[in-house]
């Protein structure tokens, strides 16, 4: 049994010796969530001109040191027009139309915004300014956001928004990323029953491996369900030997202290080397970490949707997480220790864990001596934000967990929280 933070920083040094599989190209939307297999760089200066941020007029900020001051009018550029020097420039006592998005036609050095201004209402031909502008306002001087050929997107950053929008701004109509990992999804448990079943009366639907797939996807993988094992030594082998042919291998279910909790004894026979078997955690306390050598490679063939396998002589080794099959441990041990090592094997570059702030609603009474992780509701608004525990059954909960959208985290030591105080967080989503 490691604490916590262990468990954490053992499952991330070993996710920094996994790399991604083989590059692909996408088209640029298909790339979202997908991660960076090249860094994508700025093929222009940004702006790619002294752009204008205020409709106004361009001027030069010396003739404005006192005003009201009167300029005259000698053209106007909107957006898309290009100022030819020479035939639409800026000298003193002069100013030109500018619209937002416009380049700064040469010779002037500001903007000052339409609304200090009175455009002369008869002949339009010179506008009194009201304030003074200092030079360098109002405009963004070509190459203040990047130079051309400089890196704005690294390798191994996962596309979101934000990343489409600089790929697009710089030309990048395909992108090439890493193939997502394949990720093994094994519930195991006698009285678990495929959701299409009518489940008997001791029965419960497989809810696990759809949860864990989810997630898989959400962390950026591609989620291999394979069949439920009973709690039976040899098809648990089997199922277990299958899953170590993807790139990693998720369990859940069996690993807690009952007689009947197989999964560390089948990985035990089959040799697998075990970093944690157990974090001093809430929920989730079982959660094992390791690796195992594998003789099958799982594949994926394209053109039929259907998983492959293939034998290998040299064996490979791979890792693999047992969680605990309470659903809602399941899900806080792979958003804990599983999304780390998805994210590796996806390429992307690791990311730390940090948990937000917010002021607590209720006070919290619990026990000591494990870090807790407790299902929350964050709620207020703007700068208000607090942060109540919910009322649930423990972790088999899912119909409460639903309602919650973070964890409060209390640390081991805590045995009461008032409210008012302030308290760590982990937003439930991903
Ligand atoms: P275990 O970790 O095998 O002791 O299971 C703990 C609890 O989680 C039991 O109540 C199981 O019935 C439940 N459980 C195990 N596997 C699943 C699953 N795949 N889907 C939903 N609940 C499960
Ligand atoms: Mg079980």
């Amino acid at each position: 049994m490691v604490s916590f933070e262990v468990a954490r920083r053992l499952v991330e040094r070993h996710a920094a010796s996994v790399g991604p599989g083989e590059i692909e190209t996408v088209d640029l939307l298909a790339g979202l969530g997908r991660v960076l297999a090249e860094g994508i760089l700025a093929d222009r200066d940004f702006p790619p001109f002294d752009r204008a941020t205020r409709d106004g007029y361009a001027v030069l900020a010396a003739d404005l040191a006192e005003v009201p001051a009167r300029l005259e009018v000698v053209g106007e550029v909107k957006a898309g027009d290009w100022p030819e020097p020479g035939v639409c420039s800026v000298g003193r006592g002069q100013a030109v139309g500018i619209m937002t998005g416009a380049p700064l036609p040469a010779g002037a050095d500001a903007v000052v915004m339409v609304e200090y201004t009175s455009l002369d209402p008869l002949a339009g031909k010179s506008v009194e300014v009201r304030r003074s502008v200092s030079r360098g306002e109002n405009f963004v001087p070509r190459g203040a956001e990047a130079r051309a050929e400089q890196l704005l997107l690294d390798r191994g950053r996962r596309l979101d928004h934000v990343g489409i929008a600089i790929a697009a701004s710089v030309g990048k109509s395909r992108v090439q990323v890493f193939r997502k990992p394949r990720v093994a999804v094994l519930s195991t448990g006698d009285e678990v029953v495929e959701i299409d079943a009518a489940p008997g009366a001791a029965q419960i639907r497989n809810s696990n491996s759809y949860s864990l797939a989810a997630q898989v996807q959400a962390a950026g993988g591609e989620a291999v369900r394979l069949a439920i094992a009973p709690d039976e030594r040899g098809r648990l082998r089997v199922l277990i030997e299958e899953g170590l042919g993807c790139d990693l291998l998720l369990l859940t279910g069996g690993v807690s202290m009952g007689k009947y909790d197989l999964v560390e004894q089948v990985l035990g026979e089959l040799k697998a080397k075990f970093y944690f078997t157990g974090a001093e955690i809430q929920p989730g306390r079982p959660v094992v970490f390791g690796s195992c050598a594998a003789k099958t490679l799982v594949g994926f063939d394209g053109a039929s949707a259907a998983c492959t396998r293939t034998e290998v002589s040299e064996p490979h080794q791979r890792y693999f997480f047992g969680l605990p099959g309470n659903p809602v441990s399941t899900m806080v041990t792979f958003k804990l220790f599983a999304r780390p090592m998805i994210e590796a094997l996806a390429g992307m570059t690791p990311q730390p864990l940090a948990f937000l702030s917010a002021r607590l609603k209720t006070e919290i009474r619990t026990k000591t001596g494990l870090k807790r992780f407790l299902p929350a509701v964050l709620s207020g608004e703007f700068e208000n934000a607090e942060v109540e525990l919910v009322r649930w059954q423990g972790s088999g909960d899912i119909a409460t967990l639903v309602r919650a959208n973070c964890y409060v985290v209390i640390p081991p030591e805590r045995e009461r929280i008032d409210a008012g105080e302030w308290v760590s967080l982990l937003m439930r989503a991903g």
